[in-house]
């Protein structure tokens, strides 16, 4: 039994994932390796000079692992909600997690199986997306959405950014306060 599982290692989930797992959540990343991010040569992201798109993602799967996030390679197929949790069936094993961030960039295809409301994309070239409230909540409950499939704009920042806001609103509701993770500069 997880108690964050992420279905989506793309910028979006795997910056879910980094803050899931550093507070400490049991944390899973359920990835089809199909992320568009890695068509990118990237000279916007704040703070990286400049970052091959396939660098970009696989050094945020590299920072999620060191801080305890497991991550399987495989596509979810179906999420069904229950008293036990959210059953995350895939094209291999099935999974259980109290709470599923939906992170799949432009792929709709788990969120519509699962029954999770979707509306149509107002970003360039975005069709559809979940129908999330502004901290994340889609129409099922436990059920998040962060990244371009949650319709934010679609740039690495921003996706990683909605990643991260997401995660921490879950792991908010997981303790019961807000949740704040800040590291101090050793002197
Ligand atoms: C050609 C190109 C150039 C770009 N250049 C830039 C740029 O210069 N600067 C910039 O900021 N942005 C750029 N972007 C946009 C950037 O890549 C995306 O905006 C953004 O980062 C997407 O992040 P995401 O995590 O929402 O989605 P993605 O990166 O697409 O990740 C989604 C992940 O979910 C996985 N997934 C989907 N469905 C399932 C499932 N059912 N089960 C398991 N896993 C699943 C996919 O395999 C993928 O790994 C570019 C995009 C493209 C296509």
């Amino acid at each position: 039994m997880y108690e964050i599982a992420i279905i989506g290692g793309g910028p979006a989930g795997a910056s879910a994932a980094i803050f899931a797992a550093k507070a400490g959540k049991k944390t899973l990343v359920i990835d089809s390796d199909q992320s568009v991010t890695k068509r990118a040569w990237i000279l916007n992201h704040y703070g990286v000079a400049e970052i091959s798109g396939p660098d970009l993602v696989a050094v945020g799967k590299q920072q999620a692992t060191q801080l305890g996030a497991e991550i399987v390679a495989a596509k979810a197929t179906k999420l069904i909600a229950g008293d036990e949790g959210i059953t995350i069936e895939t094209d291999g094993e099935t999974y259980v997690a109290s709470h599923v961030i939906i992170a799949t960039g432009m792929f709709l295809d788990v969120a519509e199986a699962s029954g999770v409301r979707t509306k149509p994309g107002t970003e360039p070239r975005i069709k559809t997306i979940v129908d999330c409230s502004s901290d994340g909540r889609t129409s099922i409950d436990n059920i998040w959405a962060a990244g371009t499939v949650a319709g934010v704009s679609m740039h690495t920042i921003v996706t990683a950014g909605d990643g991260a806001k997401v995660a921490i609103n879950v792991v908010s509701e997981l303790n019961g306060e807000r949740y704040v993770d800040h590291d101090v500069l050793k002197a």
